[in-house]
């Protein structure tokens, strides 16, 4: 079944659509945790963003930097963090892509993506290195 974010791309449900391409689409998004709080996608459906092929990636990138400094000028925010929720234990409720741009203000109560996981783990040098040679070996072309 069709993601409700691809109904949106469809027109099958109506969204406030703010930026609009070939590839990609800008909506705000529906519970706002800040005014302006903005989703980017790709139109094509893909889970991850790990999933989305290099030019469609290429695109999204470029929609994320065009809309980004237009959503901060369009609510006078000085900041915003943009992240993405990749994958369900990391709390993506929506199977499509979707980068969330979400401005920030001074003195607004919120905290940096740093807060986002739970107790930071205790690692060793041993562990650190174990786990940076594993992540580089996976990395490799
Ligand atoms: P995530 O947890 O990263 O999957 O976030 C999904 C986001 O989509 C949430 O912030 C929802 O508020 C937002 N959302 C869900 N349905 C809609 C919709 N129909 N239009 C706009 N935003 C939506």
């Amino acid at each position: 079944m069709a993601t409700i974010f691809s109904q949106i791309v469809e027109g099958e449900i109506p969204a406030r659509v703010v930026y609009e391409d070939e590839t990609t689409m800008a909506f705000l998004d529906a519970n706002p945790l800040a005014p302006g709080h903005t989703l980017v996608i790709p139109k094509d459906e893909y889970e991850r963003l790990n999933d989305v092929p290099d030019d469609l990636a290429t695109d999204l990138y470029a929609t994320l930097q065009k809309v980004i400094p237009a959503v901060e000028e369009a609510v006078d925010a000085p900041a915003s963090n943009v992240a993405f929720n990749n994958g369900e234990a990391a709390g993506q409720e929506v199977p499509h892509v979707h980068g969330h741009i979400i401005p920030r203000f001074d003195g607004d109560g919120g905290n940096p993506i740093h807060a986002i996981a739970g107790s930071p783990p205790n690692l060793d040098d041993d562990e650190l290195d174990d786990i940076a040679e594993r992540i580089s070996a996976n990395s490799r072309t």
